[in-house]
């Protein structure tokens, strides 16, 4: 087979490129093999958004929604720190194995977690704050 990332001939088993370092497999990029007819190497994983949604790494992907929902107020709560642990972890998954993709997922994740989970805490001591403050009037 050729890698889509960089053309070269590798083994077919390869789920890392010898080359460039890149899933041969599956370029969401589609550059290198613009205006030519990509082969379908591996019918049985085609997925339509060209590799976009890591589905293979539901933990990226789970971080990645629990740190968008992270933000809402009062669930924002519960969510941040779980996004932020599922993103380590899916991020862990992907270096082990770089083929089932996700480490953008995983960085949101992890971005949106750790930002929220300081927001809501910064929030709750406001709070605690306030009530303390009242209690002394
Ligand atoms: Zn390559």
């Amino acid at each position: 087979m050729k890698c889509f990332a960089c053309q070269a001939e590798i083994q077919d088993y390869s789920t890392v490129c010898p080359k460039c370092g890149e899933d041969p497999r599956a370029n969401p990029y589609e550059a290198p093999t613009a205006g030519r007819t990509r082969p379908v190497t591996n019918p049985n994983e085609g997925d339509a958004t060209g590799g976009i949604i890591p589905y293979k790494n539901p933990k990226a992907l789970i971080a990645y929604y629990l740190g968008i929902f992270s933000g809402f107020p009062v669930i924002g709560f519960f969510l941040a720190v779980p996004a932020f642990v599922l993103g380590i972890m899916g991020l862990r998954d992907r270096n082990r194995n770089p083929a089932i993709k996700g480490s953008i997922h995983a960085g949101i994740g992890i971005g949106c977690g750790a930002i929220f989970t300081l927001v809501w805490g910064a929030a709750i001591i406001a709070i605690i704050i306030g009530m303390v403050t009242d209690a002394r009037r």
